[in-house]
């Protein structure tokens, strides 16, 4: 499997030159390519974790005006950045990033370090993004190994079976690392990472146009269907979560931070209508939640039902419409008109079970 140990350090060489020149070539113009700021490189490779790059670009946009710099995100209420985060989901993201950004004020003067042992020592960042960050912005010799790389060594040197186990992931980083390119180890990195992307697809990878075709042994040996091997789906777990959108005559609602319904997973401990994973009646637990936890008695009227799909969770957002004289004041909540909902930050799951209450409004 080791294609870097095959290649005589005369074909290595024209290997590499091959890929940076196809890179240079054909590099898309992303927003963070623009410059070797280690934070705008940092954010974009968290935004990019788990998100495709067409959804993140706006973000991306948004969140700099807002906090150019480490400093300005260390100094930021977490409500802010969690506000410029929502909609983009997975907000542990945004909170590490933040708590490392104080970290790096306080212990960096508010750079983002220079090795590999102080980046891995922040919270969030693991040997992908730090091998990313140290290499793009300062052109530290760090090999990456991501989803993308990972399938592309695999076919450069026909690698069977499920990348992902361990053993294989470490002999994967070990083969990075002998073909990285050390005079250029950001466009290297760069390189790899754009070939998985646009050429070297998961699908129907176009060969015909791969700049390292010819080093290839799943290519040359008619393997690129078969590697990498499929990964072994876990089984999806089917949840129903009945929430309550509470509204007065004046068309306001109340959000609150409420334990009681995976708050953890589906709506982030951000802002969310008060809510209850429901077994058999939902209306009914869902009443029983609202009385129990808030001291509401309220009559609640079924809306459309949502789906909503969370890593392996298959999630049925069930919104009932709970029409009340007066909104209760209750600790720890928010009211607020039901179309404003965009001044807090909220997660998607929230947003989904608004826009049902919404559309009925119209
Ligand atoms: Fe991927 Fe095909 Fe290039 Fe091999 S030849 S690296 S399978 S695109």
């Amino acid at each position: 499997m080791d294609i870097a140990r095959k290649l005589s350090p005369r074909t290595l060489t024209s290997f590499q030159s091959r890929l940076l020149r196809w890179f240079r070539h054909h590099r898309r113009d992303l927003p963070w390519r623009a410059s070797h700021n280690p934070y705008r490189i940092w954010l974009a490779e968290v935004m990019l974790q788990q998100t495709r790059i067409a959804a993140v670009i706006p973000y991306y946009g948004r969140f700099l005006e807002r906090l150019p710099t480490i400093r300005s995100l260390a100094r930021a209420r977490e409500h802010e950045v969690l506000k410029l985060w929502s909609g983009l989901g997975y907000y542990s993201r945004a909170r590490n990033l933040q708590k490392a950004a104080k970290e790096i004020v306080a212990n960096h003067r508010g750079h983002f370090p220079r090795d590999l042992g102080s980046a891995l020592e922040l919270p969030g960042i693991g040997r992908y993004t730090s091998a990313a960050v140290l290499s793009i912005a300062y052109d530290i010799p760090l090999a990456v190994l991501d989803g993308n790389v990972a399938r592309v060594l695999a076919r450069l040197g026909a690698v069977r079976g499920d990348l992902r186990v361990p053993r294989s992931w470490r002999r994967l980083q070990k083969t990075a690392d002998d073909l990285l390119a050390i005079q250029s180890p950001g466009d290297w990195n760069q390189a790899l990472m754009e070939l998985g992307e646009v050429v070297c697809t998961p699908q129907n990878p176009r060969c015909g146009a791969c700049p390292v075709a010819r080093s290839c042994r799943a290519y040359i040996e008619g393997l690129t269907g078969e590697i990498p091997a499929p990964r072994k789906r876990r089984v999806p777990v089917s949840i129903r979560i009945a929430a309550a959108i509470l509204r007065d005559p004046q068309g306001r609602t109340m959000l609150v931070k409420d334990p009681g319904a995976h708050d953890g997973v589906l709506f982030s401990r951000m802002w969310q209508f008060p809510a209850v994973e429901v077994v058999r009646h939902a209306r009914a637990e869902l009443a029983s939640h609202l009385r129990e936890t808030f001291g509401i008695d309220a009559s609640l009227e079924p809306l459309v039902a949502a789906r909503h799909g969370v890593t392996f969770r298959n999630i049925t957002l069930l919104p009932f419409l709970a029409r009340l004289p007066k909104l209760p004041g209750i600790p720890r909540s928010r009211i607020l008109p039901l179309k404003d909902l965009g001044q807090l930050p909220v997660s998607s799951a929230t947003r989904k079970i608004a826009a049902t209450a919404i559309a009925i409004e119209l």
